[in-house]
């Protein structure tokens, strides 16, 4: 639609939404490029760029303009503009009901506590870390009631990633998941299967692997690029994406599944409507949808046989020596490996979500008080123990192996697995409407399950929440089912 203040505010989103993208390169860039003598400088760079997008979001016309189209001062508002007001009303209030001071202390005590952690985890020394967490634990306590959540601080840091997600509607959703991951779990350790450990690939080969790869199932290279950084990562709009990967690890398949990961966050924003990538009509819709893209090209596509029916040939082609005494089921095997460990990021697709279920226990009770800071490690330890039945041997390997906590990212973990969930979802619905079919990735062809995306998923934007957009997508309620059924139906007759 078009008015004179729809109009007004869009042109506002749009200079906060460029300020926004020009901070993503100049982060992107620090952990791709930076020299190392550099960073006193970069640090001031994002400090006035940061200033400015939160000048350009939390201008009081701004919040003029969001308050007349929400009265209909320019007449009735279509579903579309009702979106970007809703959304322009939840980005300006956060900006403006914070109070600068609190703004400030948070951000220094996310620096402090990044460090702190950094060092407690090599020390593996958790009474030093403790006091950091209780400070992040509070702020984030007086964050939720500037913002008017007071009474549900732990609702609220889900809702910022999720919006409309909260406890009561994760929790049901998690129970039920981790009973259904128990047996398989059981059948899969038991089965006395072990995969081979594939030997060291050249990074050449993998570079030139995975590029092959992720412009195959679909990334536009001509609106983004691949780098290298420690952590791999995505940044950046549908306009230019910014995806890293990194290949120092002795798992020789790392790179390409991470590349894997991260092209699928890309593709989520290249789908998105390039006419509104200044507003909510044009930006994702929250981390669990995201997530919910990477796993799906990850994981669904990324592990299927009808992938590796198509790229196996010129896997061989690369690694010939390394891959000589390999047999094709075995590859399968190692790709498609299954094995507990204790710690998150090195975790298979079977065991991943049980480590998401354990830390969203544990949030809730550090938010409810149940749980005080001081007996974390012995209730990590404890819950790690029932649910994937090992212990740490260490705090390190066990409470401290997590970034998020130090600079107060609670919350954020649940999306990893309402991603995987929404993502074993949309599958089952593609396989059944048959979008998805192994027939056509052996023959190289995703360009199917890429178009069903950006229709069902991506074209969305933020329209709607998670449970709507599963909804809309599936035709069915969220459930853990799909996600279950999907890793059954994947992993039973490998490992029996
Ligand atoms: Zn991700």
């Amino acid at each position: 639609m078009t008015s004179a203040l729809y109009d007004e505010l869009i042109a506002k989103l749009r200079k906060a939404h460029v300020l926004g993208s020009v901070g993503d390169l100049l982060m992107w860039d620090e952990q791709v490029n930076l020299p190392a003598g550099s960073a006193e400088l970069r640090g001031e760079q994002q400090a006035v760029i940061a200033q400015l997008h939160h000048a350009a979001i939390s201008e009081a016309r701004v919040g003029e303009l969001v308050a007349g189209l929400e009265v209909g001062q320019d007449g009735p508002l279509d579903d579309d503009a009702r979106t970007v007001v809703r959304w322009a009303r939840r980005d300006h209030d956060r900006a403006t009901k914070l109070p600068p001071e609190f703004v400030r202390e948070k951000a220094e005590q996310g620096s402090r506590g990044f460090h702190a952690w950094a060092k407690a985890r090599a020390a593996s020394d958790f009474a030093s870390y403790a006091p950091v967490l209780a400070t992040n634990l509070e702020l984030a306590k007086r964050e939720a009631a500037y913002l008017g959540r007071g009474d549900s601080p732990y609702d609220y840091m889900l809702d910022k990633h999720d919006p409309g997600m909260s406890a009561a509607i994760i929790g049901p959703l998690f129970a039920e998941l981790a009973e259904g991951l128990a047996p398989i779990v059981r059948t899969i350790t038991s089965s006395g299967k072990t995969p081979r450990t594939l030997a060291p690939f050249p990074i050449e080969g993998q570079r030139t692997l995975l590029r092959e790869v992720t412009e195959r199932i679909g990334f536009d290279y001509t609106r983004g690029r691949m780098d290298v950084a420690l952590h791999p990562f995505s940044i950046g709009s549908g306009a230019d994406n910014r995806m890293t990967t990194r290949y120092d690890t002795p798992d020789p398949l790392d790179s390409l599944f991470s590349a894997i990961h991260e092209a699928g966050h890309g593709m989520y924003e290249q789908g998105l409507p390039r006419e509104h990538y200044h507003t909510a009509l044009g930006q994702a819709a929250g981390m669990g949808v995201h997530e919910s893209q990477s796993r799906l090209w990850e994981n669904q596509v990324g592990r299927s046989r009808g992938f590796w029916a198509f790229f196996e040939p010129r896997l061989r082609e690369l690694f010939p020596t390394q891959l000589a005494d390999v047999s094709s089921e075995e590859l399968y095997l190692a790709i498609n490996a299954v094995e507990p460990v204790v710690i998150r990021t090195a975790s298979d697709e079977v065991t991943y979500n049980l480590h998401v279920i354990l830390r969203f226990e544990i949030e809730q009770k550090l938010f409810s008080g149940e749980l005080a800071v001081a007996d974390l490690p012995a209730a990590w330890n404890a819950t790690l123990q029932r649910l994937v039945g090992l212990t740490p041997t260490s705090d390190k390997e066990g409470v401290l192996q997590d970034v998020h906590w130090s600079d107060g990212s609670f919350g954020y973990f649940p999306s990893y697995t309402l991603g995987n969930m929404v993502a074993a979802q949309l599958w089952t619905t593609m396989v059944e409407a048959k979008v998805a079919s192994d027939d056509d990735f052996a023959r190289g062809d995703f360009s199917k399950v890429l178009d069903w995306l950006h229709a069902n998923v991506h074209a969305r934007g933020k329209r709607d929440t998670l449970l709507e957009l599963v909804r809309r997508a599936t035709g069915r309620e969220l459930s853990p089912r799909y996600l279950l059924d999907y890793l059954r139906a994947r992993y039973l007759p490998l490992y029996t």
